[in-house]
């Protein structure tokens, strides 16, 4: 963008709570089940029945204010939000419209300065999700579909105050936000199965100015790069428009990622918001919400600080071992069982992390448990393996259930530590490359590299690399 304008961008983010049922009915919450499964006549919004307000749902969204710093609301009320299409067919939506669940949060996010930007929350409401709609075609015939699996599911919608400034605070937000609601337990947020969306609403104004400008909302966007291309698109199509002296019209538009530009979509059109009269009003007391807030997990940034003073992390170790809560727990795990904690983390970032996400899976489910991993780490304390031979046992230790010792013994990692054995191969080694040692007295440091490199070959990888260095230092001058 251009210096002379700057963005003014709000998001409204969707989030599905991982409830075990729908918000309204006792129907599993499961929206990928085969279509139609998980029905009744509550969320089939059939005539004469009642909704049955789920009070996991309450727990769940209660969780998600508190981990976004929000004042819950002592009373809070479900409205009708009327609108028709396809996919709400009983002609309203219950959602929080007027006396929302929650107000004022803020998160405050870092930027790659290492800047600090507050971005508050205006406020977090319930509704039920509507169903979905699946296009096919039918011979020559485009047919629509309708899937009630998800009609009725448990949403947060959070809305921020309008305080994004470019398309990467958006991201950024974005990644904050999903790991505290992860944290938190109440949702995966996961954008690729569609339990997190985002809407942005996107305007410029002169740098500088206060103005709020008309604004463009770009709907339902589900992935964080997505919203990030798509804020950035939108700032530069406002641009031009205004350029060209064109004014920017207050519209609805839809991202295409593959195209990489948003279009203009035909706004639903939006009905009024009346009070509804079937679910009771929700009437929470000091001491269930007191109860709430104690047993929210601890949040990554109060838990990266601990982790700063209790195991003696950097500030760039604790912040990647508190990133992800199952990352945090295995990492604590480990470190309790009497390993160097720093060795841990170190260890976790650059060997389980990438392991991971090469197989795509969680620390619990990598297969190697925090309590065989520390064992593994201990031996490498202890200098009975190396790190080369550590990293292969870790390998290992994916696709069996032998302990670390087990495996060290049956492939013979054992790191070779014996003075004499040592001796013996860099006199070999020293004997084989009298060129290098020359090279080495002539004062050219790669010289003693490379003799390393082969002393380390000559004992198959097993060499314990400080005793080697220190003999091969003895030997040579
Ligand atoms: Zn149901």
């Amino acid at each position: 963008m251009s210096t002379a304008y700057e963005a003014v961008i709000g998001l409204e983010i969707h989030v599905q709570l991982n409830c075990r049922t729908k918000m309204f009915c006792r129907c599993p919450n499961r929206p990928g089940d085969e279509p139609n499964r998980n029905t009744c006549p509550i969320c089939l919004w059939l005539p004469g029945n009642l909704p049955l307000f789920s009070r996991e749902a309450l727990e769940k969204a209660t969780c998600a204010c508190l981990s976004l710093n929000c004042e819950v609301q002592r009373e809070s009320a479900f409205d009708q939000k009327v609108y028709y299409y396809p996919d709400l067919p009983k002609g309203f939506q219950l959602s929080q419209f007027h006396h929302p669940l929650a107000k004022n949060g803020w998160l405050d996010i870092t930027d790659a300065d290492g800047l600090s930007t507050r971005i508050r929350i205006q406020k977090i409401h319930m509704e039920e999700d509507v169903a979905r709609l699946v296009h096919e075609q039918e011979g020559k015939t485009p047919v629509s579909l309708v899937d009630f699996n998800r009609a009725g599911a448990p949403l947060v919608e959070i809305v921020t105050q309008p305080d994004l400034r470019s398309p990467q605070q958006a991201m950024e937000f974005l990644r904050y936000l999903r790991t505290r609601l992860r944290y938190s337990g109440s949702s995966e947020c996961s954008m690729e199965q569609g339990t997190m969306r985002v809407d942005a609403n996107v305007s410029i104004r002169p740098r500088g100015s206060d103005r709020m400008n008309t604004k463009v909302e770009i709907k339902n966007m589900n992935s964080i790069r997505h919203v990030g291309d798509a804020i950035a698109y939108e700032i530069a199509r406002q641009e031009n428009t205004l350029h060209v002296g064109e004014e920017v019209v207050l519209h609805t538009r839809l991202w295409d990622p593959e195209k990489r530009i948003t279009t203009a979509m035909r706004g639903k059109f939006e009905g009024p918001c009346v009070p509804d009269p079937s679910v009771p009003r929700i009437v929470i007391d000091d001491e269930w919400l007191e109860e709430m807030r104690r047993n929210l997990p601890e949040m990554p940034d109060r838990k990266a600080g601990r982790f700063a003073s209790q195991y003696g992390l950097t500030a760039e170790e604790a912040a990647l071992m508190s990133s992800e809560r199952d990352v945090s727990e295995y990492f604590e795990a480990v470190a309790k069982r009497g390993v160097s904690a720093r060795l841990a983390a170190q260890w976790i970032a650059g060997q389980v992390l990438p392991l991971m996400k090469e197989h795509n899976d969680a620390p619990a489910q990598n297969g190697v448990d925090p309590e065989r991993f520390a064992d593994l780490l201990l031996l490498l304390e202890r200098e009975e393996i190396n790190a080369n031979a550590a990293k292969e046992v870790l390998k290992k230790l994916r696709e069996s259930s032998a302990s670390p010792g087990e495996i060290v013994a049956e492939f013979g990692y054992r790191q070779v530590s014996g003075a004499a054995e040592l001796e013996a191969i860099v006199e070999r080694v020293l004997a084989e490359n009298p060129s290098a040692v020359e090279n080495f007295r002539k004062g050219i440091s790669k010289a003693m590299g490379f003799l390393m490199g082969k002393a380390m070959q000559a004992s198959g990888g097993k060499a314990n690399p400080r005793l080697l260095k220190e003999i091969m230092d003895r030997k040579i001058r």
